[in-house]
């Protein structure tokens, strides 16, 4: 029998693990908490922990987790900017990630967000609710004929410039690693950030969390935006200067934000909060813009991504308790 430990556990993340694992000698140890060197401990008799985007598998934590014989992190997310890889190096521990599991579910979750954000849809769906039928205030533009701009041109950046192509948008993009073969097929051009952030209507990053990316929005470049612009992140809170972005907001030039991550969502984000006194005062201040459309880290939240996250973190948990290599490239150490 393999011990897995799995923090941050959601019902969604039991059922697909369950399901995927159903067959295999995998038992599992479920634990609503989030990872840190405070909980590690929960992994106690656990070969294995699986771990999320908000638990925090840094070095004093990844101490206690190999104090205790853990040998194995697989992460159930594609970026790693959550783990100390360093660390784990150095502690032998063997560190996995899923990759790929659907661009798709996030591309899609990006368009939804600006399409909505856009035709001021919650606000629209609010009011009529509430029988109030009017249109004013709810004037949106046509996306067809207008620039985007694709910050990163990876799995997720390349589906999300195919939808917009889609729509009849000219696409800038940029990428320190371009791909010109697919840029030409596709018909988007590369460009610098600068143009991008001067000539587009619509910014949407999809790039990972790195020192170099680290607020690669911030009031130098929200000032060059058209007046009027929408910018969508749904790849890493920290991409974004929060409090730049609130003084953009305030001073009313941008067209609109839509978020799915936020920079200090740890704690916040995948948690029912109703009820209690919100602490976060930029997330409080972001809520009471009217162009600003926030969800909470959900754009990965399909039945497709779901199972097939469960898919590569059950097979290479087991891969890794039998000898067996890891999935190609799912493997960080
Ligand atoms: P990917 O590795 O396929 O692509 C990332 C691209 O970003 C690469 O082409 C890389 O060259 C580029 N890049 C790196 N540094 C850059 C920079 N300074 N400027 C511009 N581009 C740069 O990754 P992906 O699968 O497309 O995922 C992108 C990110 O989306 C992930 O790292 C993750 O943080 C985020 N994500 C979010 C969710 C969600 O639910 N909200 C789900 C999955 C992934």
């Amino acid at each position: 029998m393999i011990h897995a430990t799995v923090f941050d556990t959601k019902p969604y993340d039991r059922e697909a693990l369950e399901g995927a694992s159903a067959g295999s000698d995998i038992g599992w140890r479920f634990m609503d908490c989030r990872l840190t060197a405070e909980t590690a401990h929960a992994a106690q008799g656990s070969q294995a922990v699986c771990t999320f985007v908000n638990d925090r598998p840094d070095r004093p934590c990844l101490e206690a987790l190999a104090k205790l014989g853990v040998k194995h992190i697989a992460l159930r997310s594609a970026g790693f900017n959550s783990i100390d890889l360093a660390a784990a190096k150095e502690l032998g521990l063997a560190v996995t990630r899923v990759p790929a599991y659907s661009p798709y579910a996030v591309a899609e979750h990006a368009v939804a967000l600006l399409l909505a954000l856009n035709r001021k849809i919650p606000r629209a769906n609010n009011r009529v609710h509430d029988l109030n039928f009017s249109l004013n205030g709810l004037v949106g533009f046509d996306l067809h004929g207008k620039t985007a701009g694709i910050v990163g041109t990876g799995k997720i950046g390349r589906i999300t410039a195919g939808i917009l192509r889609g729509f009849g948008m000219r696409v800038l993009a940029f990428d320190p690693f371009p791909a010109p073969g697919w840029a030409d097929e596709h018909g988007v051009e590369y460009s610098d950030l600068r143009t991008i952030a001067r000539e587009c209507e619509v910014i949407s990053l999809h790039t990972p969390l790195t020192p170099e990316t680290h607020h690669i929005v911030r009031a130098e470049t929200l000032a060059l935006l058209k007046p009027g612009a929408i910018l969508i992140n749904v790849s890493r809170g920290a991409l974004i200067e929060t409090k730049a972005l609130i003084e953009a907001l305030k001073s009313g030039r941008l067209g609109g934000v839509a978020l799915d991550v936020y920079e200090e969502e740890e704690g916040v984000f995948f948690e029912d909060l109703s009820g209690q006194i919100l602490q976060d005062d930029d997330l409080a201040r972001l809520l009471t813009f009217p162009n600003v459309l926030i969800t909470a880290h959900q754009a990965f939240l399909t039945h497709e991504a779901l199972g097939e996250i469960a898919r590569v973190t059950v097979t290479n948990i087991d891969a890794f308790a039998n000898g067996r290599p890891f999935l190609p490239e799912t493997a960080l150490t």
